[in-house]
């Protein structure tokens, strides 16, 4: 059966190593492309009398998508057997990795690219790191362009070896290391027979394995207090439920006071009646068995799923402050429903967006992204982003203004809970 909901992908690597010829060869080999297409753009290039590139099918694919509509993420489609693929904008346009980090974009599952004979170069070791900042876990490496090495295995373990072990350096393990060509089309949709000596998936394959995220509703409860109201004797406590289910009788944790209370009743906003249960993405309020303190933006969640305590994080950041993110410099971090004041405690790394190489610097400029440490003044409740991308995700806040948006990572960090 074909799922309906696409999978984002993006393609990574050095530039030259073959991305766009991949893409042009996925849409094509995946039958994504509308008949007539490819002879019409062969017949062009030649009328120009220009070698014909697998790249130039992503161009015309792109016009036609932009007919008409501005977006400003490069998205193209295709399809396999077992589910429609969403590729979006890859590094080196400047608006990915503010999407990336804001939230505005996420993918899934990336393709890391390194030609067979270039090998694994600076750049797609950058490539990888980001992927990793990003909190993508599931990668898949093609290693392109083995017309151009004999197909050859030898090269191949090479390669794959180096890759590996840096990979490995960072924390992303490779779900496989696919050798292909995209030129000839080698173990792209279809296994090559020229490239006896391996096993593994092709690349549309190594796709497919890929797991969908999972949804809203599929993980833990969250519902971030919006208000507490105070109706007669009854106090109803208002928010969204960002993921989970809910029910009457559930015995329910508020992050980070730790205070427990049953549900006594749900009244979903519209329902006209109370509700047994009810789930992520609706807005509700609930009155509890007992009397607990509760305020606005703590964390509700079911006691054997809470989020982690801390008042210590690793973050990844996008800043968008004119003056520059440092250390020492306070800020508002405003996470689901709550507003919090934190305190620079330190710039562990800075990446320059432009080559995306990792530097130490004390300072993050505008349009800069970095890993750093943020402290608050009391303990707070956070999901990893990675975990649920809703209660792990932040902005920061500086006289009214959003300077920055980031993704938390426990990393290093333990939860306080327990302590
Ligand atoms: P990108 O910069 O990573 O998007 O790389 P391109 O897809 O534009 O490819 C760069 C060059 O490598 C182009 O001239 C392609 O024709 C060539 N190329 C891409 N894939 C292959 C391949 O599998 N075999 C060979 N021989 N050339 C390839």
């Amino acid at each position: 059966t074909q799922g309906t909901t696409p999978l984002t992908i993006v393609i990574v690597g050095h530039v030259d190593h073959g991305k766009s010829t991949l893409v042009g060869r996925l849409i094509h080999d995946t039958g994504s492309m509308p008949d007539g297409k490819l002879e019409a753009i062969k017949a062009m290039s030649e009328k120009r009398g220009m070698p014909f590139e697998w790249a130039f099918l992503l161009d015309a694919f792109q016009a036609e998508r932009d007919q008409g509509i501005t977006i400003d993420t490069t998205q193209i489609q295709f399809k396999t057997a077992k589910r429609p693929y969403l590729i979006i904008d890859a590094p080196g346009h400047k608006e990915f990795l503010k999407n990336m980090i804001t939230g505005a974009a996420a993918a899934s599952a990336a393709l890391l690219v390194i030609d067979a004979v270039d090998g694994v170069q600076e750049q797609s070791r950058r490539h990888g790191y980001l992927l990793h900042l990003l909190g993508i876990r599931q990668v898949a490496v093609v290693v392109n362009k083995m017309d151009m090495a004999g197909y050859g295995e030898a090269r191949f373990r090479a390669v794959e070896g180096e890759i590996r072990r840096y990979l490995g350096s960072i924390g992303v393990t490779p779900s496989h290391v696919v050798p292909v060509s995209a030129r000839e089309g080698d173990n792209i949709v279809d296994r090559s027979a020229a490239m006896p000596w391996y096993q593994g998936p092709t690349v549309t394959q190594a796709l497919d394995l890929c797991a969908m995220p999972p949804e809203a509703v599929e993980l833990p409860l969250r519902l971030p207090v919006q208000d507490v109201y105070k109706f007669d004797q009854r106090r109803i406590i208002a928010g969204r439920i960002e993921s989970g289910t809910l029910k009457v009788g559930d015995t329910l944790l508020f992050s980070p006071s730790n205070k427990t209370a049953r549900v006594a009743s749900i009244e979903a906003w519209g329902a006209g009646a109370p509700v047994r249960q009810i789930e992520a993405g609706k807005s509700v309020g609930i009155t509890l068995d007992e009397q607990i303190f509760v305020e606005r933006g703590q964390i509700v969640s079911h006691v054997d799923s809470a989020p982690f305590e801390s008042n210590v994080f690793r973050a990844r950041i996008f800043w968008l402050g004119h003056a520059p993110l440092a250390r020492g410099k306070q800020y508002k971090m405003k996470l689901a429903t709550g507003e919090f004041p934190v305190e620079v405690q330190q710039v562990e790394t800075v990446i320059d967006v432009a080559d995306l190489a990792a530097g130490q610097t004390s300072q993050v400029e505008r349009n800069g992204v970095a890993e750093i440490v943020l402290r608050s003044r009391s303990v707070l409740a956070v999901d990893e982003f990675t975990g649920n991308p809703r209660t792990g995700r932040f902005v920061l806040v500086e006289s009214y203004d959003i300077v920055g948006g980031g993704i938390i990572s426990m990393q290093g960090y333990p939860d306080q809970r327990a302590q």
